[in-house]
């Protein structure tokens, strides 16, 4: 499946991959961490480095940006990670 496919579709690249071998779909422990604090520091380098390798990152990525309220490690980011990308895009398309 395309990553257009995938962006059209509207549907979370870990959902749609849930049966794959995506290492997301396999290890929700490192994905969604109970918080961002430095205890889970870790666990989300962790889960951001797999995500580093994916080819699905680009498409991740640009499907959760504009959910506000996401949680998880999505496109090698953390909420807080796509609050700033999403400001400094706001500052540029300004
Ligand atoms: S970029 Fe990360 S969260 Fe997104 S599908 Fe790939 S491994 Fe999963």
């Amino acid at each position: 499946m395309s990553q257009d496919t995938i962006a059209t579709k509207g549907k979370a690249p870990w959902l749609t991959h849930i049966d794959t071998d995506l290492e997301c779909a396999n290890e929700t422990r490192l994905f969604f961490p109970p918080d961002y604090t430095a205890t889970f520091h870790d666990d989300i380098e962790k889960a951001k480095a797999l995500c580093m390798v994916c080819p699905l990152a680009r498409s991740c990525l640009e499907w959760a940006l504009p959910q506000t309220s996401l949680e998880g490690i999505w496109g090698a980011t953390t909420p807080a990670d796509r609050r700033r990308i999403r400001r400094r895009r706001k500052k540029i398309a300004a």
